[in-house]
């Protein structure tokens, strides 16, 4: 299951991203480059936009289109999870964040430069993203972002 999210929604691609959903970011295109590349790479659109939802396209079922009802980014992600039923799918930190990569192990000495000396002292287990080269480890950040991950998919 493959996203693209409106930029009235921005918030939710990277929690959907967190999540282990490949998920783009429209930022700053129109209405119809965004429901081209939805129909292009077989995404789920997901918008506040009412008027999309009168296009031929959506009302004809070719493209999937799921209206964000809620102000607040983690009633959106348990509406995204909830309507296409995507609570057993969950990949936490398998995605960049940032930029959508799959996220690659990498060793304790291979990121000793990009990260913290408290964090190489402490953490054996590390993720990296080849596009941007973020480094993620399991530590108090990714927890809570876990925690708060399952407290989303347990309200499912
Ligand atoms: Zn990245």
């Amino acid at each position: 299951m493959r996203f693209i999210v409106d930029s009235n929604v921005g918030r939710l691609a990277t929690w959907l991203r967190i999540a282990g959903f490949d998920t783009l970011f429209a930022e700053g295109i129109d209405d119809n480059r965004l429901v081209r590349i939805a129909l292009d790479e077989d995404r789920v659109l997901l918008t506040k936009d009412r008027q999309i939802l009168k296009r031929r396209v959506v009302t004809s079922g070719r493209l999937k289109v799921i209206l964000i009802e809620d102000d607040e980014v983690k009633a959106q992600l348990r509406q995204v999870l909830t309507t296409l039923n995507l609570a057993s799918q969950l990949r936490p930190f398998s995605l960049c964040v940032e930029c959508n990569e799959p996220l690659v192990p990498r060793e304790r000495e291979e990121v000793e430069e990009l990260v913290p000396p408290y964090v190489f002292q402490t953490q054996t287990q590390y993720m990296q993203c080849p596009g941007c080269l973020r480094t993620y480890w399991q530590g108090t950040h990714w927890e809570r972002m876990s925690r708060e991950l399952e407290g989303i998919v347990g309200t499912v």
